[in-house]
């Protein structure tokens, strides 16, 4: 590996840059506080573009803080923070919802000037979207079956009730029939997992605490997420119908996380339920409806074109991309040209959760939408085209920033190859860890003994997760927000997670023999674990003459025939297309009597190799570099 530079030589060398003698490398400057946006996924081609720069000269530029890149290669927000400091701008990342909206805007689509420019009149009551959330078998499932069963008019219709994600039941209250959505899967995990991507569905949180068991680790979770995007929380003391059942201890021990009930004085509604045996069901229905109603102003407007969410999804082998959508505002209907993240198409046919077929979907409305060209992710966001093809065009340019933003995403987060280089650079102080096992024997074992590992002072080992099964979007999603690497024990990917891992950029190992797990870790820790290498060709030159020196050995005058050649780097020897020589190093490099640092594509020079001297005209001259292999 090539050694690091000082900063004041690097400086020095990139002041003599300016100078006009060294090919007048030019770059605009800015006054130190000129701020420059830039959208994630940005190579120096754009950042050129917006100082107005000649690109190359950016490659230089950066070339001499001691980075390598192409001009049109992602780079990270770090890299262009390094370029821009030394030109006197500040980088501003433009976040993905604002890249996103620009990219609308571009398509005459404002959708917060449109809700903006929603009057009173235009807006009308919707019905709360809820989701059931808390602790591992406190009874979330049970409880969205037996509020599932409640609904008469699934009885009526005698449909076969199927899970597509979301269902809607109807409850009297106060002499009106009021629809109330859930999203019918539990747990916190599509929750986050839509939060990530900026799509907040949840009106309100049913937290659901088993009343024979009290609160739990993830019940203190599904509160913080709920508390954390400002949704409104009632609580379903479940499982009253068990002996040793104890509401009124629930009530208790939430009042720690400021739930307070309202029968001690708190604005919380608490309702005691045995899922099980359908017990008060009607009263958590109607608690839902009193919170919305008190803490909510849930209204949308049902007479545009409709926006929502996609909160799943899969590919049907019959029926192609199945998506559910939530409606949020405005109504879907078949016909309409869509556009949900990257996937676009035409709602071809859509069904309720009855399988029944529904030809328009107003606010709060869950459907499953047939037509999608491809499957669209879960918190995917869902409009409706304004024109003809802009459906395609959008999706288009989503997935090209998508791509972009990956690129650049791919080089950032840690890996335990690179922990040992982040720590020697002071970056990170602690290795979180998520850990993922077949059976929860193992994950302890595995965590005991990766806490055992005595690895001094300066670091820290913190295992942020641990449970049994496969690794799910929530495990990426956890390692995403917390830099953690994820281990999984005797376990694979859930479906369609690989990918996310791989889109966030999160190291994901797999182990079979404990012991391996925690030598890699230990390694890691101690700074002995070795990135693997892979070899890049950075330049080929031609021998044109073969001058001979007996001080310097043999010089090949060359002529560069693509890349660059650089002083230093490893090199071989090839005639007529085979190697005759190897493991050599550019150990000078002239252009005409000046020594060079490189010399590139198109250019002569002369090359020495040091004590080779077996060379020959229309020999060529190959140069390459180690470069750690990126983990894919
Ligand atoms: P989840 O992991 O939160 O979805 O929990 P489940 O809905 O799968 O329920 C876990 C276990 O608790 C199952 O065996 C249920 O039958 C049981 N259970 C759920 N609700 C009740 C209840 O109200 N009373 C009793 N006695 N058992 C319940």
């Amino acid at each position: 590996m090539r050694g690091r530079k000082s900063k004041r030589a690097k400086r020095q060398e990139f002041e003599a840059m300016q100078a006009p003698s060294l090919g007048g490398v030019q770059v605009p400057r800015g006054n130190g506080k000129t701020v420059v946006r830039l959208r994630h996924g940005s190579s120096l081609n754009d950042f050129a573009d917006k100082i107005d720069a000649n690109p190359a000269a950016l490659v230089t530029v950066l070339f001499h803080l001691g980075e390598m890149a192409t001009a049109t290669q992602s780079l990270d927000e770090d890299t262009f923070g390094t370029l821009a400091a030394e030109l006197g701008y500040v980088i501003e990342m433009v976040s993905a919802e604002e890249e996103d909206r620009e990219l609308l805007g571009a398509f005459d689509i404002d959708l917060e000037a449109e809700e903006a420019g929603e009057s009173d009149e235009d807006l009308a009551p919707r019905p709360p979207v809820v989701t059931v959330m808390g602790h591992v078998d406190h009874g979330k499932t049970k409880l969205l079956d037996a509020i599932r069963s409640t609904d008469v008019v699934a009885g009526e219709a005698g449909g076969i009730t199927q899970h597509i994600g979301a269902y809607q039941v109807v409850k009297e209250h106060e002499g009106v029939e009021r629809p109330i959505t859930f999203i019918d899967t539990p747990g916190h995990e599509a929750f986050t997992a839509m939060r990530a991507r900026g799509a907040q569905v949840t009106d309100i949180a049913i937290l659901v605490v088993a009343a024979d068991d009290g609160v739990m680790p993830q019940t203190i979770e599904a509160l913080n997420h709920a508390q954390a995007a400002n949704v409104p929380i009632v609580v379903a003391v479940n499982k009253v119908d068990k002996e040793g059942a104890n509401p009124a201890k629930i009530r208790q021990q939430l009042t720690e996380y400021n739930l307070v009930a309202e029968e001690y004085g708190g604005d919380t509604m608490f309702v005691d339920v045995s899922a099980k045996q359908g017990l008060h069901i009607d009263q958590l229905l109607e608690a839902v409806l009193l919170t919305a109603d008190a803490a909510l102003d849930l209204r949308a407007n049902p007479d545009k074109d409709a926006r929502g969410v996609a909160i799943e999804a899969n590919l049907d082998k019959g029926r192609g991309a199945v998506a559910t959508v939530l409606v949020q505002s405005g109504t879907l209907r078949v016909g309409d040209a869509i556009v949900a993240g990257t996937a676009y198409g035409r709602v071809r046919a859509m069904f309720d959760e009855h399988g029944e077929t529904v030809v328009e979907a107003g606010p709060s409305r869950p459907v499953q939408v047939l037509g999608l060209a491809s499957v669209p992710s879960a918190g995917a966001t869902l409009l409706v085209a304004p024109e003809e093809r802009t459906d395609r065009q959008i999706a288009e340019k989503r997935e090209a920033a998508e791509r972009a933003a990956l690129l650049a995403k791919r080089r950032k987060r840690i890996s335990l190859e690179d922990f040992t280089q982040a720590l020697a650079q002071g970056k990170v102080e602690t290795l979180n860890l998520v850990i993922k096992g077949d059976v929860s024997g193992a994950v302890e074992a595995l965590e005991d003994a990766l806490l055992k590992i005595d690895v001094g002072e300066e670091v820290d080992l913190r295992v942020i997760h641990r449970g049994v099964g496969a690794i799910t979007q929530n495990d990426v999603n956890l390692a995403t927000v917390d830099s953690a690497i994820i281990i999984g024990f005797n376990v694979k990917f859930a479906e369609r997670v690989e990918d996310l891992a791989d889109r966030e950029g999160v190291d994901v190992r797999f182990y079979s023999v404990i012991y391996q797990a925690i030598d890699d870790v230990e390694a890691a820790l101690k700074g002995m674990l070795k990135p693997e290498y892979e070899e890049a060709q950075l330049g080929t030159a031609e021998v044109r003459e073969v001058f001979r020196s007996s001080k310097f050995g043999n010089i090949a005058g060359s002529i560069v025939r693509s890349g660059e050649i650089r002083r230093n780097s490893k090199a071989r020897v090839l005639r007529g297309g085979k190697v005759i020589a190897d493991n050599l190093t550019i150990e000078s490099l002239k252009r005409f009597k000046d020594d060079a640092t490189e010399v590139r594509e198109g250019y002569e020079c002369g090359i020495g190799l040091g004590s080779y001297n077996d060379l020959q005209l229309e020999d060529v001259i190959e140069t390459f570099e180690m470069r750690e292999k990126p983990r894919v």
